[in-house]
């Protein structure tokens, strides 16, 4: 989609498969089964919806997908499915790693993090070279200091070597010109999501605050959310302000619905907008 010199676009590093009753939280399977079917192991596939905005000389990617450092034990736990990487479909749309000059980062976590370096023959380098990665000061603590909850949410060499490009926020931010960051909380402490602006348009792209559009009522949070009670509180916030102000939706984690704008507020209905 191009938007007033914006170009739009959605990439992908595939798919992979969490446990769909701890991607669902309180809501009981019945119900999450009417979105998503759960294999024999009651998994459900889920989507690496990277999204890319690129404004005259700026690149910007936000997330990172899975990425390339699995050992065989994580990739038996995620089942990663992909025809093609995240920087083979970047490649197919025209943009190569040197082109990149913002990462977006909305949390630390390890489907939203895995190309923010690659290994070249066993050694850890930065994957995109010209790019600041942009994330919340809060967020590097949670990576540096996870406790035994945390842990196994975290791949420490995605963020390996990589200090020096890093760009550390301390609340919210504009990274180019409509572009900001917000700070949200809730999924982690340091969590943030990203905010276009543009004429009278408004693009959110909500990360893990809000994974699939099947999560689109505040009441439904995952189980992985540490702060769970805030998530609810700012989905009520946001998405009020998103169907008064008609804004462009997009989920990470969704693999069939990216993007979509609020029809009716008391039910949170939505209908799919095409990118
Ligand atoms: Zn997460």
């Amino acid at each position: 989609m191009k938007i007033n010199g914006y170009e739009l676009m959605l990439s992908s590093d595939g798919t992979f498969k969490l446990d769909g009753g701890a991607m669902f939280g309180v809501v009981p399977k019945p119900v999450w089964e009417k979105y998503f079917k759960s294999d024999v192991n009651n998994k459900i596939t889920l989507a690496t919806n990277v999204l890319v905005i690129r404004k005259d000389k700026n690149v910007a990617l936000v997330d990172l997908g899975m990425g390339d450092k699995f050992d065989s034990k994580l990739e038996k736990i995620y089942e990663i499915n992909r025809t093609k990487t995240l920087l083979q479909d970047l490649s197919e749309k025209g943009i190569r790693r040197e082109d990149v000059t913002h990462i977006l980062i909305t949390h630390g976590h390890l489907d939203h993090t895995g190309w923010a370096t690659f290994n070249r023959q066993g050694t850890i380098e930065p994957t995109f070279p010209n790019a600041r990665y942009f994330i919340q000061e809060e967020t590097l603590k949670e990576i540096r200091e996870p406790n035994q909850k945390t842990r196994p949410n975290y791949n420490y060499l995605n963020f390996e070597n990589l200090d020096s490009q890093l760009e550390l926020l301390n609340g919210d931010e504009e990274v180019f010109p409509g572009v900001e960051l917000v700070k949200s909380g809730g999924h982690t402490k340091g969590h943030q999501i990203v905010i276009l602006r543009t004429g009278n348009s408004v693009f959110t792209y909500f990360g893990d605050l809000i994974p699939t559009s099947a999560h689109i009522k505040p009441a439904y949070v995952m189980a992985y959310d540490l702060y769970p009670m805030d998530t609810f509180s700012k989905k009520i916030e946001l998405l009020q302000r998103a169907f008064e102000e008609r804004w462009t939706l997009f989920f990470e984690h969704d693999p069939v619905m990216p993007a979509a704008k609020i029809t009716d507020i008391e039910k949170y209905s939505l209908g799919p907008v095409s990118i």
